[in-house]
């Protein structure tokens, strides 16, 4: 069996979110657009994932919008924010660690002739709210600040931000990606200020291919995909009912062990950190506070994907950095300070709470192993 420690990547689907899944396959396969009662169970099974998951992040189930993913979740909330509010606030801002998918998104509405504003880390690595305070004003449309960055585990300050931001403007549209955060940390819109909120189910042991939006009532976005006016036209396309029913059954059953799992993730993380603090080569990119699921160590003098590949070919899978980036070297530990051969040889080793000390104890020995063999 191998050693799985790359769950921010993605995660493997909880037997719940599998049953549910193949119920709706299986028995409850009708299109809940359908006005026959197969429709409607269709309907009731993705009404039920809507009210599970408006419940865990303290959410009235209207605001809920399915989507394929976060990607589009995130694509979402900037593209239908900008075309709602942006046709006289012309700026964006944003932190300067985003996902690809809000900072991608980001550069294109930059080139259709948005300002966007990307807002760094200070020199000890911290993102500070009064910065993008700073950066907004009346003519800002539009912020977006991750709740937990995907490649370091840092934590940014959004709640601070968005309530400093909101007070001073009223009027900006506050979006958070909480994808590495959901199930994680306690997500709760209200107390984020978050008017746009962008979650993926394939992160919490659901199934690949669906996500979910938080629009606050009252909050305009112009739909990206247009065609059937499903989710109240907010996106088009008939819902993808066994993701969906999965996505609810995953968030149901984590909900209820938020935080032991928390608990058992800082321990796991401490041990870890202890198992590799003797290796000289080895620097710790992740800050003390960050969150316990992501742990990110240099192995300075050795290639990311070199060391990769060797962990692999003993059982044991890592990432480097952000998986979506696909070995290319990475912007965002740039931002957090981490530059040059130690950027080179960064390594994402992302758990659960079902991860074990022992698992952990042997990635350490493969790692010393490592270092030894491989060279460059
Ligand atoms: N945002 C963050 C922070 C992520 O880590 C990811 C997944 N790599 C995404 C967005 C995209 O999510 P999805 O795979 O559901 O499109």
């Amino acid at each position: 069996m191998p050693v799985y420690l790359d769950n921010a990547a993605t995660t493997k689907p909880c037997a719940e979110a599998v049953e549910a899944a193949v119920r709706a396959m299986t028995e409850n396969y009708g299109n809940p657009s359908s006005l026959h009662r197969a429709g409607l169970d269709a309907q009731l099974a993705v009404d039920g994932a809507r009210k599970i998951i408006a419940d865990t992040i303290g959410a009235d189930p209207a605001c809920i919008y399915f989507t394929s993913g976060a990607t589009e979740s995130n694509n979402l909330a900037l593209r239908g924010a900008s075309a709602a509010y942006g046709r006289n606030r012309r700026k964006i801002v944003i932190s300067a660690v985003e996902h690809a998918s809000v900072e991608e998104t980001a550069a294109d509405l930059e080139k259709k002739g948005f300002e966007v504003v990307r807002v760094s880390p200070r020199e000890d690595g911290r993102f500070y709210p009064a910065d993008f305070v700073n950066v907004c004003g009346d003519d800002t449309c539009l912020i977006s600040c991750m709740l937990v960055n995907n490649e370091t585990g840092y934590i940014l300050p959004v709640k601070e931000t968005f309530s400093a931001v909101k007070r001073r403007f009223p009027h900006i549209i506050t979006h958070c990606d909480c994808v590495q955060g959901y199930m994680k940390l306690p997500v709760r819109v209200s107390a984020l200020n978050a008017d746009l909120v962008s979650l993926s189910a394939h992160k919490i042991h659901g199934v690949k291919g669906v996500g979910a939006i938080f629009i606050k009532k009252g909050v305009r976005v112009v739909p990206v995909v247009t065609g059937g006016k499903q989710e109240k036209g907010i996106r088009s396309g008939t819902e993808s009912v066994p993701l969906i029913a999965a996505f609810g059954a995953a968030a149901e059953k984590l909900s209820a062990t938020l935080d032991e799992r928390y608990k058992t993730a800082q321990s796991l993380k401490v041990h870890l950190l202890n198992a590799v603090s003797d290796i000289d080569c080895v620097e710790v990119n992740s800050p003390e506070d960050g969150s316990p699921y992501i742990i990110n160590i240099s192995v300075v003098g050795r290639r990311s994907e070199i060391m990769l590949h060797f962990l692999e070919s003993k059982g044991i899978y890592v990432s480097s950095g952000s998986a979506c980036s696909k070995g290319q070297q990475s912007g965002v530990l740039g931002q957090f300070g981490i530059r040059d051969k130690r950027a080179d040889g960064a390594l994402r080793i992302s758990i659960t709470a079902e991860t074990t000390e022992a698992e952990l104890d042997e990635l350490a020995a493969v790692l010393r192993e490592g270092i030894e063999k491989v060279r460059g």
